[in-house]
């Protein structure tokens, strides 16, 4: 994986388990040889079906026969689209099928899959880590997952804002207030659009700060001890859901302003268009990463913030 041969996905969802993962029902049983067979049904999969890779490892969620009730008895498994031959190449085909294809209003390159596990018997899956500790090791991926989310968030607002700029400049449109009234003027010379143009700059600065903080943190987290690292990983848990649901949220907004710059051609898709005019898709890609609580769901988190602050977070 880490050379980029072998893809990955994180499989948490199910049909009746959404923001609530502990609702899930995927089963995990052991075998003798330490191996497990899986059953169930995973929705939504970012890449969880395609040929771009020889293999696909697939993290799922899963319960043991004696688990607990809820997200304390969620384990994780390591399951292969390939089982792989005493050389180490995949061979075997793992009993973990596509059944599905989301269609999507935007991030159209990522194939958003429903995956069946064990139709014909169970798919063989390694545990990851201890039974019942699930969630803990699928967050270890999850953090990181949140903090490129909540960057996503500021880039695509970022380049919507640029496009807007640039377009805002060229359009010539309306008499300028106060000023020549014999000419038409570019759009940006008039206020409403400047006011558009400056929210969207400022918020795609506000968002920018924060993912640059929480990196800071996450870098003293890793770079200190004791008392102070811990200080520092307590400000990463508080802000990490932050970063990845306000990013977003604000990254929506700020694309949704750019196609009202845009006028009536922010509305239309842009084949025949110049590269230079703005994606309308900026808005439904973002919108996805929004909805996309595979990597953290957004609102479902506002209590952990508050949860975490109810704790002894050192204030810095
Ligand atoms: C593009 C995309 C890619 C995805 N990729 C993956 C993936 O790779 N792996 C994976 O496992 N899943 C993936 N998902 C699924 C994603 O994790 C779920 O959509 C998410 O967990 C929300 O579940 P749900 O859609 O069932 O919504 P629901 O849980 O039914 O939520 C519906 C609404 O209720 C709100 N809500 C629910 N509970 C609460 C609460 N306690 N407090 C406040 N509001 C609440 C939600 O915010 C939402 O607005 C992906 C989704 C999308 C859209």
């Amino acid at each position: 994986m880490i050379t980029g041969e072998w893809s990955g996905t994180m499989n948490l969802t199910e049909p009746q388990a959404g923001s609530d993962v502990g609702l899930s029902s995927t089963r995990a049983v052991p075998q003798d040889d330490g191996s497990y067979l899986i059953t169930g049904t995973k929705i939504f999969i970012s890449f969880g079906e395609h040929d771009l890779t020889d293999n696909i490892i697939h993290l799922v969620l899963a319960r043991t026969p004696e688990a607990p009730a809820g997200t304390r008895g969620i384990s994780l498994f390591l399951v292969p689209k390939f089982l792989l031959d005493d050389a180490g190449n995949p061979a075997e085909r793992n009993d973990v099928k596509c059944v599905s294809i989301e269609h999507k209003m935007g991030i159209h390159a990522s194939p958003t899959c429903v995956l069946s596990y064990g139709d014909e018997g169970g798919a063989v899956g390694w545990l990851v880590g201890e039974e019942n500790q699930g969630l803990n090791a699928m967050f270890t991926m999850m953090n990181a997952a949140r903090l490129a989310v909540g960057v996503q968030g500021t880039a695509l607002a970022e380049a919507a804002y640029q496009k807007a700029v640039d377009y805002a400049g060229e359009r010539i449109q309306g008499r300028e207030i106060g000023g020549d009234t014999k000419g038409a003027v570019a759009i940006i010379k008039h206020p409403d659009v400047r006011r558009m143009l400056l929210d969207m700059r400022a918020r795609v600065e506000a968002t920018r700060n924060l993912t640059t903080h929480l990196a800071a943190c996450i870098d003293m987290a890793g770079s200190t001890e004791g008392e102070d690292a811990r200080g520092w990983e307590e400000r990463v848990e508080l802000l990490t859901p932050v970063a990845k649901a306000w990013c977003t949220d604000v990254g929506v907004e700020v694309t949704s302003t750019a196609v009202q710059v845009f006028g009536g051609m922010g509305y239309i898709e842009g084949v025949r268009r110049r590269p230079a005019l703005p994606r309308p898709a900026h808005h439904p890609d973002l919108r996805g990463h929004q909805r996309d609580p595979g990597h953290g769901p957004g609102r479902p988190q506002a209590p952990d913030p508050g949860r975490r602050r109810s704790r002894t977070c050192s204030p810095r």
